[in-house]
């Protein structure tokens, strides 16, 4: 339907050029005007409420309206509303999200730098990377490994580190030094009686194959979600973690470890590292980090990764790097606020206690005449839909009668993706999943 002229929605066709749409259709459906939010709620402009079944983009982990962070940004914006990290100067706040942050994520991880984004993130530790090789002496190792259906974001780097073709296709990427193995998909990829842990050896085995064939010596890490989100919610299978590490150990390859859907609580623990058994040297956050109130990213990184990074800055006089907003005040203020409503509530045993009851819903769903399997951990899952006459078509239709019934969530191909904010409660999490039922049944009726 084309929206009303001088409508807010006409006039942003007019003007707004928009993110993961296709922009001719977008010219003819116009967007949903989001206007408020409170809780886990946000409400359209014409007042209909909707449950925001992926917590936004996967980060709104305290919820809509939250007075404390509108305070802490109020607060930082009087005191010094703008600062930079350049230069050798800093900042109260920078430092206090730093101190933070080492403090709950694993011990090795002993020091910050941050930015803006997840891409943003991404993209700078893979300079850093090439930038630790060539001051290691090793200038050949450069090679950056991903899996397919990964997603690291979509600057040139990051989203040559993304392994989804529409993020790939018209825009001349990936680069040469992107390689992509396979994605631990066991429901879908397994082999007829393939167990679990089999099947992780056979991902093992294809990532040492990968490596051998390009050369062991010319590989300096692999990036890795330790849950894919973008993908599709794709959840390692048991053994996984362990058999992939043991690969990059021997071949003297990094780990990082792309936290930003998963940091902060979403799989029942503070990162979802300490739930895979992970030890990364590098381990990327955003999102949850500031509930995505401010634009916020966080690189921790080990102390062995950092060093040879900081003898090249001093062999060259400088580390060339940095943002306007690197560590902006304001954001790192709301961060850290941010993060304290998240311990003091206990929003990581809340997603914890709950897991159950939300990865029940989802797998009493695989009974809907529509359900295939589902899969998830901590507040993270998906429920696969049987697909119509076109991939993605049965999707699409649920994701329509979702938001009739007042849910939003994502559809990934035919798979339903639900990440809801961590606050949610054991009575919201079945409201939700009542709704989505019924707009399961309406698709059906239709079908049948
Ligand atoms: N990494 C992961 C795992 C993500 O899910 C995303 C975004 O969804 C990114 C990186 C990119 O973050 P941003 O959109 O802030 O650039």
């Amino acid at each position: 339907m084309t929206p009303p002229p001088n409508s807010l929605e006409a006039r942003d066709i007019a003007v707004q050029v928009h993110a993961a749409v296709d922009h001719r259709l977008y010219e003819e459906t116009g967007g949903l005007v989001i206007e408020e939010g409170e809780g886990i709620y946000v409400f359209d402009n014409t007042g209909k409420k909707y449950i925001e079944g992926l917590a936004g983009l996967w980060s709104v982990a305290v919820g809509f309206g939250e007075p404390r962070l509108v305070e802490a940004a109020t607060r930082q914006m009087s005191k010094l509303p703008y600062y930079h990290i350049f230069n050798y100067k800093t900042h109260g706040p920078s430092v206090e999200l730093a101190e933070k942050l080492i403090e709950i994520s694993p011990e090795h991880l002993t020091k910050v730098h941050f930015t803006s984004s997840g891409s943003e993130a991404n993209d700078l530790v893979v300079k850093m990377i090439w930038y630790r090789s060539n001051a290691l002496g090793k200038p050949a190792k450069k090679k950056i490994l991903s899996r397919l259906k990964a997603y690291h974001g979509v600057t040139i780097a990051s989203g040559s580190i993304t392994g989804i073709p529409a993020n790939h296709t018209s825009f001349d990427l990936p680069l040469e030094r992107m390689k992509h193995t396979l994605t631990p998909d066991y429901p879908r990829e397994k082999l007829e009686g393939e167990s679990e842990p089999e099947f992780s050896a056979r991902m093992a085995k294809a990532l040492e194959d990968l490596i051998l064939a390009e050369g062991p010596e010319t590989i300096a890490a692999m990036f890795a979600e330790p849950v894919m989100g973008a993908g599709g919610v794709i959840v390692p299978p048991e053994g996984y973690w362990a058999a992939i590490q043991a690969v990059l150990k021997k071949y003297d390859i990094l780990l990082v470890a792309d936290e930003v859907i998963c940091g902060f609580g979403r799989t029942g623990q503070m990162f979802a590292s300490q739930t895979y058994g992970i030890t990364p040297d590098v381990m990327v956050t955003s999102k949850q980090i500031s509930s995505s109130y401010m634009p916020l990213s966080a690189i921790l990184m080990s102390e062995e990764f950092f060093a040879p990074i900081a003898d090249e800055s001093h062999r060259l006089g400088i580390f060339g790097h940095g943002y306007t907003a690197s560590g902006h005040p304001v954001a790192t203020a709301v961060g850290l606020e941010n993060l304290k409503i998240i311990e003091e509530r206990d929003l990581v045993g809340n997603a914890a206690r709950l897991s159950p009851q939300f990865l029940g819903r989802l797998k009493a769903l695989e009974e809907h005449p529509l359900g295939l399997w589902s899969r998830g951990v901590g507040l993270i899952g998906a429920i696969e839909l049987a697909p119509g006459a076109t991939p993605g078509a049965t999707g699409r239709a649920v994701q329509a009668a979702m938001l009739e019934e007042g849910v939003i969530a994502r559809a990934i191909g035919d798979a339903l993706c639900f990440c809801p904010p961590l606050i949610i409660t054991a009575e919201q999490i079945d409201a939700m999943f009542d709704a989505v039922t019924r707009a399961l049944d309406t698709v059906a009726a239709t079908l049948s």
